[in-house]
């Protein structure tokens, strides 16, 4: 297949990202090759193919979004317990109460909403972690969506702790599984977290994903309650814990790090182990994560959505206007915002005033829009290099978006790189390529989306699935 647009986003978050006219040859689900040409060499290349040639001039082609860190099913959850479940540790007192009462096929069942869901904010790849991997790895496969599927593994505390073998299990058929690969479903090694995983467990992770060359997903200093533990029963920090198991050896992605000071930072390798932030969700459940400390620490971050439950969308564009406004979010919790809080004094409003323009200068490119879409971007799609993503490039995965840049979101385009990192531009998004696959055709994605019956059968059944769980908790 041959794709041409006069405007293609190119480039990553090393060598910057540029907007240029553009030929893509797709082949099965990956970029072939990518050729920078204007129309006249476009129509050359588009000699050589018999079919498949897609002019798409007018529309922007950008690579999809990558969603690092998600748990699809708990779509079923959004709303439930409302603010007041937020007070306390959530994962512990709600969720897993819930979970317990999940059946695996409840799991196929929400997760497929919220693949949709995903599917509609431009989403190709998840990196999905949750009890049911089988499930999960079919609801995937049923919506078109890409990703990596980490079975949660337990064996301390939680609902998972009677299916870890069943789980294990799931993982490794993921890992034999052709006819999945080849729509850019894999598995990833998914322990739970550093308080509901044995020592034991993670040495066995961190053998199979040595062996395996499988990413280890999993959830980090995410509440203070896994910190107590860490330190009660171990003697030091959860990270500082995950260390000494040997667990950080691997490749890792750990996730909301809510609670990690400047020495754990240092415990972390560059090369093979990356943070993940999750804004709208931690507001809820939680606080913010300190990304600025880890930024200053060297160590690579990306931008998740986290559940629909604690977030309450799965839209992964949408938190990159709250990553760009914590540099002036500074000075709004800052010690000079309280003096002039007290005071009201001219004196105390200029020093809040520097107080703001120092942490704007000490972070020149903290806002940029190449910074910031790569987190979505080309961050998570080197993650594990069974599927490069979030880039269009020769050798990545053929995952990619069509903006109708003559919408209103869009005018009067600008700055496109702007307006897709800090306006609402997914209702323009027109079409959806994931694996080498167009979702329906190019400029038809809603109606494909939504107003096909798969969608409606899905819905129906969740909706049936919801009814029953409830009826059982
Ligand atoms: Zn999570």
């Amino acid at each position: 297949m041959l794709l041409w647009s006069d405007q293609v986003v190119l480039g990553d978050h090393e060598s910057g990202l540029t907007v240029e006219a553009a030929a893509i040859e797709v082949e099965g689900c990956r970029i072939r090759a990518v050729s920078p040409c204007d129309r006249a060499g476009f129509a050359e290349l588009a000699e050589s193919y018999d079919e498949d040639v897609i002019d798409l001039s007018g529309r922007l082609i950008t690579p999809a979004f990558v969603n690092a860190h998600t748990h699809l099913s708990m779509a079923a959850f959004r709303g439930i317990g409302g603010a007041a479940a937020m007070r306390d540790n959530v994962v512990e007192n709600l969720y897993f109460a819930l979970e317990s009462h999940i059946e695996d096929a409840d799991v196929r069942a929400f997760a497929r909403l919220g693949a949709y869901e995903s599917l509609r904010a431009g989403v190709a790849v998840v990196w999905e972690h949750y009890y049911g991997g089988t499930q999960l790895a079919a609801a995937l496969a049923d919506t078109g969506l890409a990703g990596f599927v980490a079975p949660t593994l337990q064996d301390l505390d939680g609902p998972g702790v009677a299916r870890l073998e069943s789980q294990w299990q799931a993982t490794f058929d993921l890992l034999a599984n052709d006819d999945l690969a080849e729509r850019g479903i894999f598995p990833a090694l998914g322990p739970h977290a550093t308080d509901t995983v044995s020592g034991d467990l993670w040495r066995r992770i961190t053998d199979a994903a040595t062996t395996h060359d499988l990413t280890v997903h999993a959830h980090l200093a995410q509440s203070i309650e896994e910190l107590r533990r860490a330190w009660q029963r171990h003697g030091t920090s959860a990270l500082g814990w995950l260390a000494r198991t040997g667990a950080l050896e691997a490749r890792c992605l750990l996730v909301h790090g809510i609670f990690l000071s400047q020495q754990d930072l240092a415990l972390l390798d560059p090369t093979r182990h990356t943070l993940g932030f999750c804004p709208y969700s931690q507001l809820q459940f939680s606080f913010p994560a300190d990304v600025q400390g880890w930024q200053a620490a060297g160590v690579p971050w990306l931008v998740a959505t986290d559940c629909a439950a604690s977030n309450d969308g799965m839209g992964p564009q949408k938190e990159l206007r709250y990553v760009a406004g914590l540099r002036a979010m500074a000075a709004a919790s800052s010690t000079e915002q309280v003096a002039f809080r007290e005071s009201g004094s001219l004196a105390d409003a200029e020093a809040l005033q520097n107080r703001r323009q120092r942490t704007f200068d000490a972070w020149p490119n903290w806002a940029d829009p190449a910074q910031l879409l790569a987190r979505v971007w080309s961050i998570p799609g080197q993650l594990d290099p069974k599927m490069p993503s979030g880039v269009i490039a020769p050798g990545a995965w053929a995952h990619l978006l069509t903006w109708d840049v003559a919408h209103p979101n869009f005018w009067p385009g600008t700055d496109v790189l702007r307006t897709l990192a800090y306006a609402e531009p997914t209702d323009a998004l027109d079409g959806m390529m994931v694996s080498g696959r167009w979702i329906g055709q190019p400029g038809q994605l809603r109606s494909a989306l939504l107003h096909d019956g798969d969608y409606d059968d899905a819905r129906r059944e969740a909706d049936a699935r919801l009814k029953l769980l409830l009826a059982r908790i």
